[in-house]
């Protein structure tokens, strides 16, 4: 353990009660605090290592207001661990408040590496994992999913979201009509748990299984989709969804020419893209 006081920034399981380090455990063990989001369901996993130190809860409604106080106990020595439900707290977790408050107050900020589920799932989906973006959990709303999904149809790299079980099949649906039902996608769900299952394929074939089968729907899910593969000739999406809007203000050979200058394409290859709509 470090001597000055300090932030320990900790990974525990995303299902599997083993999958913690020993160097986990012992910081838990030793700290000062431990910060949970929900106290209740870190008690399982403290209880089942050992660890008795006193726990309070640091979740996303009290973060902000809670950062300035234990900036406070820090700089007066303490050790203070930051633990989440699942995984590693700040991805798609409380927590960065607190650590960029840290940070700025030149508290030592100590990470403790471990699972967290967009790393696991990867690792075995089989997709490419020299480039991917962490996307995490797309808006709610429903238009705003789909201008989200249509912002990346071009991205290269393989993109990964965290979905909840009630909104997969929707999110599938709306990826196969964005995305085309020919791209490989991977669902892995309840990955360290018993119901572990990656189901891969194209948008079509894995939409279609995760329709027919209401198990599919439960659980806690990560989607993983291979990256657009690149025509170098063909307009990137962003491009032609600004040309059919401006193109409804704007001569085509007008719109033709603004998106040609902000993307840097061929006017020329623009405009026969709008003149094709209308054939
Ligand atoms: N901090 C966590 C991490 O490092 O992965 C993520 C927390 S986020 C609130 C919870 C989401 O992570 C779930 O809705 C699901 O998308 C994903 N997730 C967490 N555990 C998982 C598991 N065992 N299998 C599949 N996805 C999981």
């Amino acid at each position: 353990m470090q001597d000055s006081g300090t932030l320990y920034i900790v990974a525990t399981p995303i299902g599997n009660l083993a999958d913690i380090t020993f160097r986990a455990v012992d910081i838990l063990q030793h700290c000062d605090l431990i910060m949970a989001e929900d106290t209740r369901h870190s008690r399982v996993l403290l209880d089942h290592h050992d660890i008795s130190t006193k726990m309070t809860a640091l979740h996303e409604h009290n973060e902000r207001a809670r950062a300035d106080s234990l900036v406070e106990q820090l700089r007066n020595g303490a050790k203070i661990a930051l633990i989440s439900d699942a995984g590693t707290p700040l991805i798609s977790d409380p927590g960065y408040p607190l650590v960029r408050a840290c940070r700025q107050a030149g508290v030592k900020v100590v990470p403790v590496p471990g699972p967290s589920a967009v790393i696991t799932a990867l690792s075995a989906a089989g997709l490419p994992t020299d480039r991917f973006m962490f996307v995490g959990f797309l808006p709610a709303k429903a238009g705003a999913r789909e201008s989200q999904l249509q912002n990346l149809a071009d991205e290269s790299a393989t993109l990964v979201f965290y979905e909840s079980p009630r909104r997969l099949l929707n999110t599938l649906e709306v990826m196969q009509s964005v995305f085309g039902e020919q791209r490989d996608v991977v669902v892995a769900r309840e990955v360290t748990k018993q119901f572990e299952t990656f189901l891969s394929g194209t948008l079509a074939e894995v939409t279609g299984q995760v329709a027919a089968d209401s198990n599919q729907q439960r659980g806690e899910i990560v989607v993983m989709v291979h990256g657009a593969r690149r025509d170098p000739e063909a307009v990137p999406a962003v491009a032609e969804t600004l040309l059919k809007s401006l193109s409804e203000h704007l001569p085509l050979k007008k719109a033709a020419a603004v998106v040609a200058e902000h993307y840097g394409l061929r006017k020329n290859q623009l405009y026969q893209l709008g003149l094709s709509w209308d054939k």
